[in-house]
């Protein structure tokens, strides 16, 4: 696969110094093809097309829900909703299952395990138009960041005064180096972002231990530091983005 530059993005995030910037990116894409689904897109047909067959995870339905235009979630329900009813009906009663039984073919009849019908039910609902989008900008994003510390002097140095990475995006950053780079820059690089990962997980790991110490009656008249949210930060390390400040998505007028 080839991938682009992104660069403006990227720098805007290291600018922020955050736990991880491929985090806050993924937030801030996430935000804008959601609000793009509800503004227009859901009503172009090539969109609308991959929106019939693939759907939307329970976290992108749940964030378009929350927000204004719900004729436009509604409308790209219904039209999906016809297509899983279309794939619902083959599924439970079309193919072999006449031929083998219904009972048989609910338990794979005979042959692999994905071919039973509770197995077909989960495929089809698998998949989500706003995941697979984001999907392509997040590895850009990491593509562009392997790159331009070799290319960028001003990046470089905010590379190595940064956090690191959430844990899930430590795995896409490292697979991307080693599929984009040279086989002596994949090191160097690797080198960089393991001695950050490990610094800036102890670091938190140390902000999160003083959080419990806290609760200690002795502690109570000694500072807070950085440890105050330091619970979320940690879980948004380990996990990726998904709780406290880190994982709030922009304010909206809804
Ligand atoms: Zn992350
Ligand atoms: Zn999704």
């Amino acid at each position: 696969m080839k991938y682009t530059l992104d660069t403006i993005p990227v720098l805007d995030a290291y600018k922020t110094q955050c736990e991880c910037p491929l985090c806050q990116m993924r937030i801030h894409c996430e935000d804008q093809y959601i609000e793009s689904m509800l503004s227009s897109a859901y009503m172009e047909p090539d969109y609308r097309l991959k929106t019939n067959e693939t759907g939307f995870c329970t976290r992108h339905f749940e964030l378009m829900f929350n927000r204004r235009n719900r004729l436009g979630l509604a409308l790209m329900t219904h039209t999906h909703m016809q297509e899983v009813i279309t794939s619902l009906e083959s599924i439970l009663s079309g193919g072999s299952a006449a031929k083998r039984g219904f009972l048989s073919s609910l338990r794979g009849g005979g042959k692999t395990e994905g071919d039973s019908i509770p197995q077909k039910i989960r495929a089809r609902m698998d998949g989500c138009f706003i995941c697979d989008q984001m999907k392509g900008s997040i590895e850009r994003y990491a593509y562009t960041i392997a790159q331009i510390y070799f290319t960028n002097t001003e990046f470089r140095a905010m590379f190595d005064n940064s956090k690191g990475f959430c844990l899930p995006h430590l795995a896409l950053i490292l697979e991307m180096a080693e599929k984009t780079l040279s086989s002596a820059q994949a090191e160097q690089f690797t080198k960089a972002v393991a001695k950050l990962q490990i610094e800036n997980m102890k670091r938190v790991e140390g902000e999160l231990e003083w959080f419990t110490l806290k609760f200690d009656y002795r502690n109570d008249s000694k500072p807070w530091g950085n440890s105050k949210d330091a619970p979320e930060r940690a879980i948004n390390k380990l996990m990726g983005a998904c709780v406290g400040a880190e994982a709030e998505m922009p304010a909206h007028n809804d």
